[in-house]
């Protein structure tokens, strides 16, 4: 079957023919239909440090997919051949603490799809049939592939109750836009969205209709007391991974803000913690999805009316691979879909 795996330790990736997977009694064979590309695949195609420290060549990648399932191991329960199905890409173990208590995602012996097994960029993947989601008929092929990052939107945004409250966003890559669509369908009094990026704003705006700013041109606290906001945003959203986003979150926060960081810095950063404190400020860090509780929300908020189709900016049959990879690694695009069949 045809694949696209990093198969040398260099830049890029390569469509090459590999052996189609086999499946253990436990395991779900899938045929791939609509992929979509990640931050980390094009951190897995530029080779940087990260990728360098964690890809073991020769790998098929990708993890952002929807198919339908094509064979079935002999002990899978409640799933069939012909399911429209996408995939939870975090396969967690068994034996710590946190995977015992049911927090899958906290599971420090979990395994990424695509990362450290074979993904879904290929014809064909076979994964644990406990990380397989049906897909409702309301949600389509494409918004079937983007599930895996709407996830971490919607984990990071459920994080805290944003129901008549103010929030800030900084950040406007997909994760931040739809970041922003959640806490207004969710019922958010007022959402700022901010990029240094005006392509990216101008993508959001395409999504939902929240405030949005680029602090280079406008303060954050100007902007702020222009929406009417006088002690501060509630809530705080750091999606950039930039010192100085977070730098401002934390100057714009209401005394006692709650503020969640998904955002991945390159480096080292420093923040003045003394300013954290004195506002008594709430930090959570946001890694992946609840699972399985993150997936029941995010459908249900899809099925609820949510609409983020829009972030989608791009398709391309898999074959156009280097186009869609050389179009996300120039900024300009959202999320961009490959079609394998
Ligand atoms: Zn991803």
């Amino acid at each position: 079957m045809k694949a696209l795996v990093k198969a040398k330790k260099e830049i890029g990736l390569v469509l090459s023919e590999v052996d189609k997977p086999s499946i253990g009694p436990k395991d779900v064979l899938i045929r791939v239909k609509t992929t979509s590309i990640c931050g980390t695949d094009l951190h897995i195609w530029n080779w940087d440090n990260w990728a360098q420290s964690a890809i073991k060549t020769p790998m098929t990648i990708g993890h952002e997919f929807m198919g339908v399932i094509d064979q079935i191991g002999s002990d899978v329960k409640g799933l069939n051949v012909g399911d429209r199905v996408s995939v939870e890409s975090h396969i967690a173990g068994t034996r710590s603490r946190n995977a015992k208590a049911g927090k899958l995602h906290l599971d420090p012996d979990t395994v990424n799809l695509g990362v450290d097994r074979d993904g879904a960029f290929a014809e064909y993947v076979s994964v644990p049939e406990t990380n397989v989601v049906p897909l409702p008929d309301s949600v389509g092929d494409e918004l079937g592939a983007i599930l895996d990052p709407f996830g971490n939107a919607v984990h990071a945004t459920l994080s805290f109750d944003l129901v008549g409250e103010d929030v800030l966003i900084t950040g406007a890559g997909p994760i931040g836009i739809m970041s922003a669509a959640i806490a207004q369908h969710i019922g958010a009094r007022r959402v700022l969205l901010t990029d240094i990026n005006n392509e990216r704003l101008v993508l959001a705006q395409r999504v939902c209709n929240v405030e949005t700013v680029n602090p280079t041109e406008q303060s954050i606290a100007d902007k702020m007391s222009a929406m009417g906001l006088k002690e501060g945003f509630d809530v705080g959203l750091e999606m950039s991974g930039s010192e100085l986003a977070l730098k401002e979150m934390v100057e714009n926060m209401i005394m006692g803000g709650k503020v969640a960081l998904l955002g991945l810095p390159s480096n080292e950063i420093s923040l003045d913690l003394s300013k954290v404190i004195f506002k008594a400020l709430n930090i959570k860090a946001i890694y992946g999805r609840e699972i399985f509780e993150t997936w029941y929300k995010g459908l249900a908020l899809l099925e609820s009316g949510l609409d983020i189709k829009n972030i989608i900016t791009h398709n391309f049959e898999y074959s156009d691979f280097e186009k869609a990879f050389a179009l996300l690694n120039d900024g300009k695009a959202g999320k961009v879909v490959l079609h394998w069949s």
